[in-house]
């Protein structure tokens, strides 16, 4: 361990985006790296952590001492590299990176004590007189704990406790080391494992401890791929190391922390962006105290403070929603995989529908793989059929064909459930002049307003731009004029309502649910069976159980084919068939209709074949031959301002100066899909290279030959997910 002693001087990385940390005078105590330092910063301080030696030890400028140093425990090693090498990859200040990691300053503060612990007072004082209700107390004050605890655990209210530690019936005991609370017990009896899911989990018990690994755990929708990866941690818990599983949307996980405690007898410690003040505080402190031992978690939790991380598992991993685009733009699972080498220790991705780049890692021998052939519980695949939309449309303004329709009645009538799926919040998502054509659009975006009925308004779904519908057209000033076109969710519940009046309805969508307690509630009153029809967005798609699903209706199967994404056809491929996965559960079998207009798609034609394993071979000979990823890379710039000429000006700019390199192709400068956001005109340059070029080096390289004006920002995406 490097010290550095009072005189000398330090790097320290504040978490904000200058370009490197900057040089202190080190204070009468001496500092390790990793070390949490409050440091003068212009006339404020600045929380921030010790990072190395200065870069230059030969300058002579003259630096500003440490206040003081923080008595938290220090930043380690393998997060400070982790910290570097993001930075490094995705071209942004390690301070951006770094800020992330601190992302809950008030954890650093000093911690109030704990409270002090009562116990029952021996001898009682004298002519003390023990009614009923104190002698509950007195018994349960046989071990120490707070008032709050003793109340609860006693059956009566806090001022009886109050009143008996006043008069001298309850001692305090002084208050000890903070509690770590209840842990996952690795030898809490589980469920009982089929032969596949122990072969599986016994070969990732072994990786636990043995350094560096990334294994693919694939299996079918039910195919019980979460125990398996349960007894990863649970040999992580017996090795006395840290778990950390990312999942995509944390909100939504219900079902998995129930089956977390039933598996370890205890919930494991949650991160995610809904948490309250008071309970990121708390995870943040157990987590880097090293007491929290087991996090399930958002992309974020990536940066979660581990001392001691013995395995990290990427559930989903072919989530979309693993890539953020904003701010620092990183994979989660790619960066996972990163954190596992920096560390050298196990990672686990877990899917039903691998990404190519996963796939392409295991056919390369990158990583190793498992697979979970058959569904846990003996139930069959569900049998996928498509609707051709062009000879059994539905009615005009409607959009549950013909055969589906028949299909939901015949499921209904035999008192089983069924959901319908459409990717698409709101009611409508476009709104236009039925006299002069005139739509309304965003004003700080590309992108047309969606009406809520639920909310009585229309919103912007990038921006959140909201308004109520004009009375007449801005255009033409016709009146009562505008007319919802194509539908949302809440357009298809109203349909179905109409056609089934029996039925309970119920709409799943992310804006109809204020937070995970919402949505846990509507899941179990599925699960209850108090809804027979459910209409849902992708949030329906993300691991729920309901055993008597029997029919998925898929509303528009060619909603994710639009746009010419690269990914578009496999997004589509993994969404549907997550969503079909929905339907039939052990003895009930499930039946899926998918609506399309594109019989012929070859990503509609695999998931009616359930051939998975063609489509990605398919899939993936596009990509190879078109040197696309995961086979090439790719890297977006996006240029962005309030001042469209400036930014048009300075895109084209940076074209002119780019440096010649063969190996890379420059594309745009072109104005990015959503030209404008949140009041921000936007024009993307795309880079495209072979896999061995390095786009980094060069994009530093791009980019230092230019000087921007204050008022302009680059974005640098490296890998990007969306084209927007
Ligand atoms: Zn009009
Ligand atoms: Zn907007």
């Amino acid at each position: 361990m490097i010290n550095f002693l009072p005189g000398d001087r330090v790097a320290v990385l504040l978490p904000v985006p200058l370009p490197g940390p900057l040089d202190y005078l080190v204070g009468d105590t001496p500092l390790t790296p990793g070390d949490f330092v409050r440091v003068p910063l212009g006339k404020h301080f600045s929380t921030g952590v010790v990072w190395g030696p200065v870069a230059d030890p030969q300058a002579d400028f003259i630096c500003r001492p440490v206040k003081e140093s923080l008595p938290v425990a220090p930043l380690s090693d393998e997060l400070r590299r982790f910290i570097d090498w993001v930075a490094s990859y995705c071209l942004v200040p390690q301070g951006a990176v770094l800020k992330m990691a601190m992302s809950v300053p008030k954890a650093l503060e000093p911690e109030k004590p704990p409270p002090p612990r009562l116990i029952a007072a021996d001898p009682l004082p004298e002519g003390y007189k023990v009614t009923p209700t104190r002698a509950r107390v007195m018994e349960a004050a046989w071990v120490p704990q707070s008032a709050a605890d003793l109340a609860r655990t006693a059956g009566v209210g806090a001022e009886t406790v109050k009143a008996m530690a006043a008069a001298g019936a309850l001692a305090e005991v002084e208050g000890g080391e903070i509690d770590a609370g209840p842990q996952p017990d690795p030898h809490h009896p589980g469920p009982t494992l089929s032969p596949g899911q122990r072969a599986a989990a016994d070969t990732l018990r072994a990786r636990i401890g043995a350094g560096f690994a990334v294994t693919l755990l694939e299996g079918v929708t039910g195919s019980g791929k979460t125990e398996v990866y349960f007894e990863a941690i649970a040999q992580a818990l017996a090795a006395g190391r840290q778990s950390l599983v990312l999942l995509p949307e944390i909100a939504l996980s219900a079902q998995l922390l129930a089956r977390f405690e039933k598996r370890f007898g205890v919930l494991p410690t949650v991160w995610h962006s809904d948490l309250g003040d008071a309970e990121r505080r708390r995870a943040w402190r157990a987590i880097s105290r090293g007491h929290a031992k087991v996090v399930v978690g958002a992309r974020s939790a990536l940066f979660l403070p581990f001392p001691d991380l013995g395995l990290v598992v990427v559930d989903e991993e072919h989530d979309g929603s693993y890539k953020q685009d904003e701010g620092v733009c990183y994979h989660a699972r790619d960066m996972a995989v990163v954190r596992g080498h920096l560390g050298g220790l196990p990672v686990v991705l877990a899917s039903a529908t691998p990404s190519l780049e996963t796939a392409a890692n295991v056919e390369a021998g990158r990583y190793g793989k498992l697979i979970l052939p058959s569904r846990h519980g003996g139930a069959s695949l569900p049998e996928v059929a498509l609707v051709d939309l062009r000879r059994d449309p539905p009615p005009r303004q409607q959009w549950i064909s013909p055969p589906l329709q028949q299909a939901v009645a015949t499921c209904l009538e035999a008192g089983e459930q069924a959901l319908l799926f459409l990717n698409r919040r709101g009611y409508a998502p476009l709104t236009l002049c039925r006299t002069c054509g005139f739509r309304l659009q965003c004003p700080h975006c590309t992108a047309w307003l969606v009406e809520h009925k639920a909310g009585g308004r229309l919103q912007c779904h990038h921006c959140g731009h909201y308004a109520r519908r004009p009375e007449e057209c801005p255009n033409c000033q016709a009146e009562e004029s505008f007319t919802a076109c194509g539908p949302g969710v809440e357009r298809v519940a109203e349909e179905a309502a109409m056609l089934f009046p029996e039925a309970r309805i119920a709409i799943m969508a992310s804006d109809l649910l204020p937070g995970p307690k919402a949505a846990a509630e509507l899941v179990a009153r599925m699960a209850r069976r108090e809804i027979d029809l459910l209409i849902g967005t992708q949030i329906v798609a993300k691991g729920h159980h309901f055993p008597l699903l029997t029919l998925v209706g898929v509303i528009d199967a060619d909603l994710g084919l639009a746009g010419g994404d690269l990914r578009a056809a496999e997004r589509t491929y993994q969404l549907l068939s997550q969503v079909s996965g929905r339907a039939g559960r052990a003895e009930h079998p499930g039946r899926v209709l998918l609506q399309t207009y594109q019989t012929e798609a070859k990503v509609l034609q695999a998931l009616a074949k359930g051939d998975a394993e063609g489509f990605a071979r398919a899939e993936a000979e596009d990509r190879r031959a078109g040197g696309w990823p995961p086979y090439g890379r790719l890297a977006a710039l996006i240029v962005s301002g309030a001042d469209s000429p400036m930014v048009e000006k300075v895109a084209q700019q940076l074209a002119r100066v780019a440096p010649r390199d063969p190996s890379i192709e420059l594309l745009g400068p072109a104005p990015a899909p959503l030209a404008l956001l949140r009041g921000q005109h936007r024009r993307r340059l795309l880079l495209k290279s072979p896999k061995q070029t390095n786009l980094q080096a060069y994009i530093r390289h791009w980019l230092g030959l230019l000087k921007l004006p204050y008022n302009i920002r680059v974005q640098v995406d490296i890998d990007p997910y969306s084209f927007l």
